[in-house]
C-alpha cells in the first residue's frame, strides 16, 4: 500500500476532524483495488510508470474525494476504478470479482459535459437506458422522472447548445443518475463551471445525496479543489506524483452541512494545503515506500513546473506585499486562482531558492526578497544565477553550448535524457519550460526551425554577420 507517510490524523491534532483511515474491511468494499499500477509503453525500451501499486477501496455509504496535483494520476485512477482502462498490474474487483469478468454498475460525470450534441436533453438522458436495453416507456417515465430531479423540468426538447454550462452540467448528472448507478463517478464535475453555478449544483447534489433520493451507494469525485473535497467528502484521498501514490487517505469528520467559515472546516482545507505544497515530506515505516522514495531521490533532473518567470515575479511582488509571507491558500485566493494554476509558480519560486513553503505558507527568501525589488535587468541576473545554482538541466543546456565549437546542441540531445525520466509528451514540455525560463534569463536560446538550444549572443553575432554578407 502506497501510504507514503504519517502526515494524517495526529498531523491534523485532535478536533480538526479527520482521522486516519485504518484498514478498511474489504470484505464489504463496492470496487476494491489491490496493487494496480499502471505505465505507459515508451518507444525506447523505458516504460514509464504513472501509478506506483496503489489499494485502494470504495465501501458502501461513503463520498471519496481525490486530490492531487495536475499529472498525478487522478483520471488514471478513476479509469481503472471504473474498468475503463485495465492496470498494468495488479486486480480491481468488483464486489470482490475481477472488474472485467463483473457486472459492474457505475455512471461517469465527466467535466466536459460530453453530452451527444445532436440529441436532446431527454434523449441524452434516455441514451444510457436504451444501451442497457431498457424499452422505450420506461425509459422515459425514468428519465422525466430524473430531469425532474436535477431541476431541467421544460428543458426537456431542448438542445445540449441551448443550454447554459450549469444546465449541461445537470444533464450530464441526470444521465448519470437515471440508471441508479452503485458508484458515481466525477471527474472534476464542477470545475467548468462559475463559482455560484458550481455551488448551487454541489449542495444540489448533497442533499440528493443525504436524503437518500438516489439509490447510489457510494460517490467517487476527482478534483483539485480542496474546499469542494472538505464541503463533500467524508473520506479524502490526497495523491503525489512521479510516479502517482497515495500520499495521505483520512476520512473527514465534520457534520453536514458543513460551514466553510467554521474554525474546524478552515484548519482541514489548510491542513490539505500543507500536505499538497509538500511533496517531499519525509516517508515514514513503510519499506515499499521508503523504496519508491529512493528511487525518485536518484532521478536526476527535477520536474520544471511550467510556471512562467513573470508569474513568479508576480507571485513574489505579492508576496513582499504582504511583509513576505502568506498562506497560500489565500494567496491563491487573492489572485482568484485555483491551487492547480498556483501551484505551479509557487513550486517554482522554491525550486529557485526565491521562497520556502513553512506550514503551508510561502514565506520569501532574502534572495526572493532582493528580486521582487529589482529593475527587470537586475531581475534577469538574479535569475539567471538562481536558475544556474538550482536547476540542474538549465545549467547542464548552457554547459552543453559553452563547450561545443558551434556554441549549438539538438533538443534531441536533452530529450533522451528527459525521456529515461519522463513520458515523452512530459519531456517535451520539460523543454518547452526549460526553452522559457532560459530565454528569460538569457542562458540560451532555442532555434525552434533546426530544433537546437543557441548562445543567444551567438545568434545575435550570427545574425550580425548574415546581415553584413548580404
Ligand atoms: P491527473 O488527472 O491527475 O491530472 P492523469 O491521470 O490524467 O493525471 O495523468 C497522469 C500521468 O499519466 C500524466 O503524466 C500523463 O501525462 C500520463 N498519461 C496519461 N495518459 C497517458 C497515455 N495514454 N500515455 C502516456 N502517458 C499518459
Ligand atoms: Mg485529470
Amino acid at each position: 500500500m502506497a501510504i507514503e507517510t504519517n502526515v494524517s490524523a495526529s498531523a491534523v491534532g485532535a478536533g480538526v476532524g479527520a482521522a486516519a483511515v485504518g484498514a478498511t474491511d474489504s470484505t464489504q468494499a463496492i470496487i476494491r483495488a489491490e496493487k494496480i499500477e499502471k505505465y505507459y509503453a515508451q518507444p525506447s525500451e523505458n516504460r514509464i510508470q504513472v501509478i506506483s501499486a496503489t489499494d485502494l477501496s470504495i465501501v458502501p455509504g461513503e463520498i471519496v474525494a481525490l486530490l492531487g496535483p495536475s499529472g498525478s494520476g487522478k483520471s488514471t485512477m478513476l479509469r481503472m476504478l471504473t474498468g475503463l482502462s485495465r492496470p498494468s498490474a495488479g486486480q480491481v474487483y468488483w464486489h470482490e470479482k475481477p472488474i472485467s469478468e463483473a457486472e459492474i454498475n457505475v455512471s461517469i460525470v465527466f467535466q466536459s459535459f460530453a453530452l451527444f450534441p445532436w440529441l436532446t436533453v431527454i434523449e441524452n438522458v434516455e441514451a444510457p437506458l436504451k444501451a442497457r436495453g431498457i424499452g422505450p416507456a420506461e425509459r422515459r417515465k425514468r428519465s422525466l422522472r430524473m430531469i425532474d430531479t436535477v431541476g431541467l423540468d421544460g428543458f426537456e426538447a431542448a438542445y445540449p447548445k441551448e443550454l447554459s454550462g450549469g444546465m449541461r452540467q445537470r444533464v450530464g448528472f441526470a444521465r448519470a443518475l437515471v440508471v441508479e448507478p452503485e458508484v458515481l463517478f466525477m471527474d472534476k464535475p464542477f470545475s467548468a463551471l462559475d463559482v455560484l453555478t458550481a455551488e448551487n449544483l454541489r449542495s444540489e447534489l448533497l442533499e440528493l445525496w443525504s436524503r437518500k433520493t438516489m439509490p447510489t451507494k457510494a460517490v467517487f469525485i476527482v478534483t483539485h479543489n480542496i474546499e469542494e473535497a472538505v464541503l463533500l467528502a467524508d473520506r479524502i484521498i490526497v495523491l503525489g506524483r512521479n510516479p502517482g501514490h497515495i500520499r495521505t487517505d483520512f476520512k473527514v469528520q465534520l457534520a453536514q452541512p458543513r460551514d466553510k467559515k467554521s474554525e474546524q472546516f478552515t484548519q482541514l482545507v489548510d491542513y490539505i494545503y500543507k500536505v499538497l505544497t509538500k511533496p517531499d515530506v519525509v516517508p515514514t515505516e513503510d519499506p515499499a515506500q521508503l523504496q519508491k522514495v529512493r528511487d525518485q531521490r536518484q532521478m536526476r533532473y527535477q520536474m520544471l513546473p511550467h510556471a512562467r518567470p513573470g508569474g513568479v515575479a508576480g507571485l513574489l511582488e505579492l508576496l513582499l506585499d504582504k511583509a513576505g509571507r502568506d498562506d497560500i491558500y489565500r494567496l491563491a485566493d487573492d489572485l482568484s486562482f485555483e491551487i492547480d494554476d498556483l501551484l505551479p509558480i509557487v513550486d517554482a519560486a522554491q525550486l529557485l531558492g526565491f521562497l520556502k513553503v513553512e506550514e503551508g505558507d510561502a514565506v520569501i527568501t532574502e534572495t526572493g526578497a532582493e528580486y521582487a525589488n529589482s529593475e527587470i535587468l537586475r531581475q534577469k541576473e538574479l535569475f539567471r544565477t538562481a536558475a544556474q545554482e538550482n536547476v540542474l538541466l538549465l545549467r547542464q543546456i548552457r554547459r552543453a553550448l559553452e563547450t561545443k565549437s558551434d556554441h549549438t546542441v539538438p533538443e534531441e540531445f536533452f530529450l533522451d535524457m528527459l525521456d529515461e525520466q519522463f513520458s515523452g509528451e512530459e519531456s517535451l514540455k520539460q523543454i518547452e519550460t526549460a526553452v522559457t525560463w532560459g530565454r528569460y534569463a538569457e542562458l540560451f536560446d532555442f532555434d525552434a526551425a533546426r530544433r537546437r538550444f543557441v548562445m543567444p549572443d551567438v545568434e545575435e553575432e550570427t545574425l550580425a554577420a548574415n546581415e553584413e554578407e548580404s
